[in-house]
């Protein structure tokens, strides 16, 4: 198999790997490249241009969802660490792309595997003196060691968790232990941070819907891995049924299941919210119909109208239409001057028309029957 064939099938394979929120931009390949060219977000939150792709789509496992499963009947084909750093290279040369995703199925165990992919990014450092972003996939089971010779290269590495907790993954993939292969990984990846080392942080995956899991668990998870491991990013890829695996006859994830994880990871990462004041239904499940972030404060009726000339600033962001930059500009204003009138706060970025049934200015209250929704969300 020639080298873009390899590169388009290896692509494919990687393609289940997110490199960016899908509710918020292309995650499909862009069509000016290769076709494993897609976007994805550097440490200072720039949209940069990744080779995301496979060394080897052959893998000693078998997990019910995924398309390379050790059982699927489909082409194999991996590149030599050179092959596919020579290839990177010059496609950074031709300025297609400005970093690497490399991701691989498990070929005989995971530290050899790890080796070659560590030795692919070794190549493009050394050899090419490539300073572009790497994100590494850490293999389950890898060692400490190759865990930290891979936090000498890469901006950013990750470990996909797939599932939010032990009982969840073995339904899934019943060969990998929750902990000992994956959090313990996380660990020994966090505790490599540091200067020069890992500078985009860390990052993992869940599959959505793929083990019945409730998103009360997949948030409860997120919250836990952010607070004792730090980590930076939480991805959720929502199930895709793939024909010839064990779940081909699940129905997909609907990309508003996604959309709602997404804002709720949001609002923890960004405004500091927690799992207990996010609103879940009856199955634990975040309602569709509305965003989390108005959910939350209609839940909280009794503790509005708060009085945008006095609220602290985590009062603030708790109020629909009110995001950080609004909040700063608001806290950096009162010093000088009172905000008056919803016009006043529309001009300090708000959007007043959702903010107004949460908010008194200067003791008035603006209140509409039906507030406005639709969080939005940063990157
Ligand atoms: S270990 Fe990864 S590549 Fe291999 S079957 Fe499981 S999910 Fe797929």
């Amino acid at each position: 198999m020639d080298n873009g064939a390899r590169l388009r099938l290896l692509g494919e394979g990687a393609q289940f790997d997110v490199s960016v929120p899908s509710t918020l931009a292309a995650q499909t390949a862009l069509s000016d490249g290769p076709g494993s060219i897609y976007e994805a977000l550097s440490a200072d939150g720039q949209k940069v241009r990744l080779l995301k792709v496979m060394l080897s789509n052959a893998c000693r496992h078998d997990c019910l969802y995924c398309a390379t499963r050790c059982s699927r009947d489909i082409p194999r084909a991996s590149f030599r660490p050179e092959e596919l750093a020579d290839l990177t290279a010059e496609l950074a040369r031709a300025e297609l792309i400005s970093g690497l995703f490399l991701s691989s199925g498990i070929v005989g165990d995971a530290d050899s595997t790890m080796a070659r992919m560590i030795e692919t990014v070794e190549i493009l450092r050394h050899k090419h003196s490539f300073r572009g972003y790497v994100h590494l996939k850490l293999l389950p089971g890898c060692s400490e060691a190759a865990v930290a010779t891979a936090a000498g290269l890469a901006d950013r590495l990750s470990v996909n968790l797939e599932a939010p907790g032990p009982q969840r993954l073995s339904a899934i993939c019943p060969a990998k232990s929750f902990e000992r292969d994956l959090v313990r990984t996380l660990r020994w990846a966090r505790d490599r941070i540091g200067p020069g080392h890992v500078r985009a942080g860390l990052a993992t995956q869940f599959v959505v819907g793929a083990a019945d899991e409730t998103d009360r668990e997949l948030v409860e998870m997120t919250w836990r891995l952010r607070a004792e491991l730090g980590l930076a990013r939480t991805y959720y890829s929502g199930f895709e049924p793939i024909p010839g695996t064990p779940l081909e006859d699940r129905e997909p994830t609907p990309l508003a299941r996604e959309h709602r994880l997404y804002q709720s990871e949001f609002l923890m990462r960004a405004y500091g919210f927690t799992p207990d004041e996010l609103v879940f239904d009856d199955g634990n499940m975040l309602p569709l119909d509305r965003d989390p972030k108005l959910e939350a404060a209609l839940a909280r009726g009794d503790e509005f109208p708060i009085e945008v000339n006095s609220a602290e600033e985590w009062e603030l962001l708790r109020v629909p239409g009110i995001g950080l930059t609004t909040a700063d500009r608001i806290l950096s204003l009162r010093g000088r001057h009172k905000l008056t009138s919803l016009r006043h706060l529309e001009m300090l970025g708000a959007r007043a028309d959702r903010a107004r049934n949460f908010v008194t200015i200067n003791g008035r209250f603006y209140p509409r029957e039906e507030p406005a929704q639709q969080l939005s969300m940063g990157l």
